[in-house]
């Protein structure tokens, strides 16, 4: 990244660009304050790319190469309150699994609402991307891993939470088995234009599932890059 991204970048993230969005969240029904401030303060327009960054604080999807979008920040507040909902304040979940990295900015956002997170993702140029944009943020509670977030990731589990970022056709029988008790998963499913965001909730062998509404993500695609 040039020194000119981030000098280019004061303008168009200035305090009342930040706020547009954050009111814009709240009157959309983002009630978590905590989730809020997040997202007010995590620079989104360094997820992207230097020609979009004037659109950063947009609340809209933008593309961020290799056919994947940066999710719309609606939707990462929407998934991040989800997840911590049931937290204590200043508690921290365990240990959060996240499916589909893309560039970082929702696990960004997730950072300081878990103790770590693992997170996959199948592309491994965008595993690169991220790992250097979180690194000069200092997030450093996150490891990335280049593989199939069909198969979670066995050898950390269990998860208190997972948090999917593409949709697959039908609930992985693998994310539900990694998921510890009281856990939550959240995550879209569905095919393309009527995908449905879910929260199951691990209860003993039983999975609790609450509709969350209507949601349009990237598909959910088994196998790596390579
Ligand atoms: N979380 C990102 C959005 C990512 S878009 C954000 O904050 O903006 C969804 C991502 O899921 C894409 O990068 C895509 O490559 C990835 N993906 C799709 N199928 C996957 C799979 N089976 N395993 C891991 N990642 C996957």
């Amino acid at each position: 990244m040039s020194r000119n991204h981030h000098v280019s970048g004061i303008g168009m993230t200035s305090a009342r660009t930040r706020d547009r969005l954050i009111n814009r969240l709240r009157s959309e029904g983002i009630r978590n304050e905590t989730v809020l401030e997040r997202i007010r303060t995590v620079p989104r327009h360094l997820f992207v790319d230097e020609a979009l960054a004037s659109r950063a604080y947009e609340d809209t999807a933008l593309p961020i190469g290799f056919g994947q979008t940066i999710s719309q920040p609606y939707i990462v507040a929407l998934m991040t309150e989800a997840l911590i909902e049931k937290l204590r304040p200043g508690k921290q979940l365990k240990k959060v699994l996240e499916v589909g990295t893309g560039c970082g900015y929702q696990t960004a956002v997730l950072a300081p609402f878990a103790q770590h997170i693992c997170s996959v993702e199948r592309l491994q140029p965008l595993i690169l991307r991220a790992r250097k944009r979180l690194g000069e943020l200092q997030i450093n509670n996150v490891t990335l891993l280049h593989a199939d977030g069909l198969r979670g990731w066995k050898s950390q589990a269990p998860f208190q939470g997972i948090l999917v970022a593409a949709a697959p056709t039908e609930t992985p029988q693998n994310l539900l088995n990694q998921l510890d008790e009281g856990g939550h998963l959240i995550i879209p499913v569905g095919m393309r234009g009527e995908q449905r965001l879910h929260r199951i909730t691990r209860r003993g062998d039983t999975f609790e599932n609450e509709e969350l509404g209507l949601v349009s993500f990237v598909p959910l695609v088994g196998g790596t890059d390579g």
